[in-house]
């Protein structure tokens, strides 16, 4: 039985009505730059992650580096991101102004945390990016606790992230004197201390990507905050810097979210939820598949965070094989990710060396992502498993 990495057709056939009629909706007005689409859509998500601004924007890549750019970084002044993540993160970063300097991850979760960006700490450091990799989230009350402490900024980068959920202790919320968003603002999901993925930092990046856990028709991004200062100026660099025509009070750029897009995710968001529980069920059902299978890792969840699997990540040993072997099958997989940020090429100026950041560099040669897309059945998870079985034991 053949087995899809990803196969957005069946989300789209699933709900194609509603779908249809949203975009004719948007064709029919003929609005298709913001308006009320783009305006509704942000009400909705500001209700859903239970924040109190959310600003469209053009893609995930720009709800990064909008922000940062607000920041108005000087020459020289540094970010923390990790090297194992999507390219974006650091992309953003360099296109901001800012210099991007990488950061291990934890080899288990493989997201940061706070002992991997102290350690990339210098007296440059004004902003850092803790990335909520392939669904889960990084641990944010250490996180946010260190950059506190120096006085530097937080942006999530939620773009894997959008619905999961961090349980805190209630101390480390009524803790927190300077103002972050806490629990006062996550009151809909939080009223047992959980806060949604984007709303713990001072400001949080989505990604609208097809393939992400919230997909839209082509690109789109959402940038949410506490600090309406902040939504204002990002919402002004999102139409050139300026929000009332012909007066610019700062250079931005064009990145709205398309009126299209947002008719569409406005259709899906209701869905969300449930789409991360089949991803849980899945992943559920993968992980005692594994479990005792020598040469497999499964992945690891912190005990306070819900995971929505925008991937399911293996650690494996001879994983090009294996990836040779399924896919001879009909199974696909995925590669998140095959290099380190700072082993890439553009960042050679950066002096980023083979060996500065061994886990990052480890990970990349044994992390493969099987499918996990909600509307995978049973027996299809279980074909998955049972070839990777057969690929250790045969
Ligand atoms: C997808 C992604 C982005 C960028 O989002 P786009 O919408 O593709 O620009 C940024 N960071 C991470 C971790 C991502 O997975």
């Amino acid at each position: 039985m053949a087995v899809p990495f990803l196969d957005l057709k069946l989300q789209y056939h699933a709900l194609r009505a509603e779908l249809d009629q949203a975009i004719a909706r948007v064709v029919g007005s003929q609005r298709f730059i913001l308006g009320p689409e783009v305006q509704s859509l942000e009400e909705e998500m500001a209700q859903y992650l239970g924040v109190p601004f959310a600003v469209g924007v053009a893609s995930g890549t720009d709800a990064l580096l909008l922000p940062l750019k607000a920041l108005e970084p000087e020459p020289g002044d540094e970010v923390i991101v990790p090297a194992f993540t999507f390219f974006a993160t650091a992309g953003a970063a360099w296109n901001s102004g800012f210099t991007p300097v990488f950061c291990d991850v934890d080899e288990s979760t493989f997201n940061v945390t706070a002992g991997s960006i102290a350690a990339a700490w210098t007296d440059r450091t004004r902003a850092v990016i803790p990335v909520h990799l392939f669904g889960q989230m990084a641990p944010m009350a250490e996180i946010r606790a260190l950059a506190r402490s120096k006085g530097a900024f937080v942006l999530e980068d939620a773009a894997q992230a959008i619905g999961a959920r961090q349980g805190f202790p209630a101390a480390t919320l009524t803790e927190d004197p300077a103002g972050m968003p806490s629990l006062s603002l996550t009151e809909g999901v939080a009223a047992g201390g959980w806060a949604m993925a984007g709303t713990l930092g001072d400001a949080g990046a989505f990604s609208f990507f097809p393939t992400k856990n919230l997909g839209g028709f082509g690109d789109g991004g959402l940038v949410v905050t506490a600090d309406e200062a902040l939504a204002e100026i990002v919402a002004k660099l999102r139409v050139h810097g300026g929000r009332q025509m012909y007066s610019h009070e700062m250079v931005g750029t064009n990145s709205r979210l398309d009126a299209l897009q947002a008719a569409v995710l406005r259709v899906k968001l209701p869905h969300l939820e449930r789409w991360a529980e089949a991803r849980r069920r899945h992943a559920l059902l993968y992980d005692e598949i594994f479990s005792d299978l020598p040469g497999v890792s499964i992945p690891s969840v912190a005990s306070n965070n819900v995971h929505v699997y925008n991937q399911y990540t293996l650690r494996v040993d001879r994983r090009d094989e294996l990836r040779e072997y399924l896919g001879q099958g009909g199974i696909g997989s995925g590669l998140y990710y095959p290099k380190g940020l700072h082993l890439q090429e553009c960042f050679a100026p950066l002096g980023g060396k083979e060996g500065d950041l061994p886990v990052t560099e480890q990970l990349t040669g044994e992390v493969v992502s099987l499918p996990i897309f909600p509307e995978l059945n049973e027996s299809q998870i279980t074909e998955v498993g049972r070839a990777i079985r057969e690929f250790y034991t045969a």
